[in-house]
């Protein structure tokens, strides 16, 4: 699993090699914690292990609705609905809430779901240039004039650039020109904000976006997804968002491991402040080495190399030496913005980071990615 040591195979060689994990989204270390081991088998015992079939047709347990209702507390909206997974929860919540005759408003660099969810609805699409509201600005002018919902979405935290969305803007534009706004906060969710309430906690504007969406695949440790909202459109949703009701309830043994996570989120706030301060750490560190490297407060800090071969070469010969780093290249990222993708945990030790740092100080002189 994506803990902060793991086993992985060479390709080349098919050595087994014990690593440092930096690469994971798992970044509160949950996916094998003790506590949402213990509770998911717990509920295995007491509910066996599946729904077998999709809530419309077959209902849920009490957990699914004690688990959607602290979810709902969680982000400061009335309700919440759990879906299959994040990626299935934005296609699901836009394709229900647009049609044709409406607006879809997106930043360009927003996650492949939302994209995908906009295309799906049939709704007009207007794009605008990454993190700036006054390009937001001109689209929500330029969909005023135009039928139908408007509809802005963004992501909190963008993957593969750490950066955090400028929301406090973005949520006033939207009260401006009455649009609604849709944040996908996948990777805020338990990680960012003084509690880890997320990217809307990080910004200062919980309880003033309609819709938030997130996923239990990063700091929660596990899988699924979820929209949360109004009691209405969460209603709506319900009833309307395919990628909800066509598919089979999320497991009882799932929700038990996100509500074991979420409660540890809640009553442990020492790892989500760790995480805080390891990110610090190496920020600063890969700074005075001359890295460039993104510079918001997330666990997500991505090492701009601009060169695809450099890059390669320093993530390979890391592998090889024991760190496990994501190499960020074409389709993912524009040619020549490839980039390493380093990500930090709260379980990782000081030992973990000094011996990261060190590696990377000196494969960053012998790649020549050092400024
Ligand atoms: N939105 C964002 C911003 C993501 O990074 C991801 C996962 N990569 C998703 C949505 C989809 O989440 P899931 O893995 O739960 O489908």
């Amino acid at each position: 699993p994506s803990e902060r040591h793991i086993k992985a195979t060479t390709l080349e060689t098919g050595k087994v090699l014990d690593m440092i994990m930096m690469a994971s989204n798992n970044y509160l270390g949950l996916t094998t914690h003790p506590d949402v081991k213990r509770k998911t088998i717990e509920t295995i015992e007491k509910w066996g292990i599946g729904m077998a079939g999709p809530g419309t047709l077959n209902g849920n347990t009490v957990i699914h609705q004690e688990f959607e209702s602290r979810l709902a507390r969680f982000k400061h909206c009335e309700a919440s609905m759990l879906f299959p997974s994040g990626y299935s929860a934005n296609i699901g919540c836009i394709t229900a809430l647009l049609g044709k005759d409406d607006v879809f408003i997106g930043d360009e660099l927003n996650h492949a779901s939302l994209i995908d969810g906009a295309r799906w609805s049939g709704a007009r699409k207007l794009v605008f240039k990454h993190s700036d509201p006054a390009d937001l600005e001109r689209c929500l002018k330029e969909a005023a004039g135009m039928p139908g919902q408007k509809l802005v979405a963004v992501d909190g935290v963008y993957s593969m650039d750490g950066e955090i969305a400028p929301l406090r803007p973005v949520v006033d534009l939207c009260k401006k020109y009455g649009a609604t706004l849709l944040v996908d906060d996948a990777h805020g969710s338990g990680a960012l904000g003084a509690t880890g309430r997320g990217s809307l906690e990080y910004c200062g504007v919980e309880g003033e976006v309609d819709i938030v969406m997130g996923t239990f695949s990063k700091a929660f440790g596990c899988f699924g997804g979820f929209i949360a909202g109004s009691n209405v459109m969460i209603n709506w949703l319900r009833h309307f968002a395919r990628s909800g009701m066509f598919t089979a309830a999320v497991s009882p043994m799932n929700v038990a491991a996100c509500m074991a996570s979420l409660e540890i989120i809640e009553t442990q706030p020492e790892l989500v402040q760790k995480l805080h301060k390891n990110g610090r750490y190496v920020r600063e560190r890969l700074t005075k080495m001359g890295y460039e490297i993104g510079k918001h407060e997330t666990a997500i800090i991505p090492i701009f190399v601009r060169d695809r071969n450099k890059a390669y070469g320093v993530v390979k010969e890391a592998y090889e030496r024991g760190l496990f780093l994501s190499l960020i290249e074409y389709p993912a990222v524009a040619p020549g913005s490839e980039r390493i993708r380093l990500t930090v945990m709260a379980t990782h030790t000081q030992q973990d980071l000094e011996t990261a740092m060190k590696m990377l100080e000196e494969l960053g002189k012998k790649y020549g990615v050092l400024s």
